[in-house]
């Protein structure tokens, strides 16, 4: 095999340390594209699936009406729901159990709900440490929905018109 002179010119030239190189140079005074998380932050659709909450509504009453339809939607079996017949003869949910390693954010909890109560919020910055903090239950989604509330309608009301 006979020696490669283009190749050893390439080599002892710096051509490729030079074009890289000249990449740099000219991207060097380009606006910044990088954001400095935390601190800044990008802004997120309407529709961002992040952490779920479960709605009430003006009077405190709780959305949710037991239909099970999010637990018959789920395609992660990430929902488990009892309910049982209050006294009023209205249905309301005695459990309501999100297990959010199984939870994929596909949203279609959210879709099936014909009262708009199981909603995924824009929060995005949450972790577990131990494995039982993985299931979230009823009264977490309701905190999370009474505190976010606000943030929630907003963004449901930016996203309506495209419903
Ligand atoms: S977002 Fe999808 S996977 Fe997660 S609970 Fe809802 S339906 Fe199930
Ligand atoms: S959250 Fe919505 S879909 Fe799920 S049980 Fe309650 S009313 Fe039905």
């Amino acid at each position: 095999m006979g020696i490669d002179f283009k190749q050893l010119y390439k080599t002892f030239s710096l051509q490729e340390l030079r074009k890289g190189l000249g990449v740099t140079g000219r991207k060097l005074f380009n606006k910044k594209v990088t954001i400095m998380y935390p601190e800044e932050k990008t802004p997120k659709s309407p529709r961002f699936r992040g952490l779920h909450a479960l709605r009430r509504y003006a009077n405190g009453e709780e959305r949710c009406i037991a239909c099970k339809l999010c637990e018959a939607v789920c395609p992660a079996l990430a929902i488990t729901i009892d309910s049982e017949e209050r006294e009023d003869g209205q249905r309301r949910t005695t459990r309501y159990d999100i297990d959010l390693f199984k939870c994929i954010y596909c949203g279609f909890c959210e879709e099936a709900c014909p009262v708009d109560s199981i909603v995924l919020t824009d929060i995005h910055e949450f972790h577990m440490e131990t494995n039982g903090e993985r299931l979230i239950d009823k009264q977490g989604l309701l905190e999370i929905g009474d505190k976010y509330e606000q943030q929630i309608a907003d963004a449901r009301h930016q996203d309506a018109p495209y419903r």
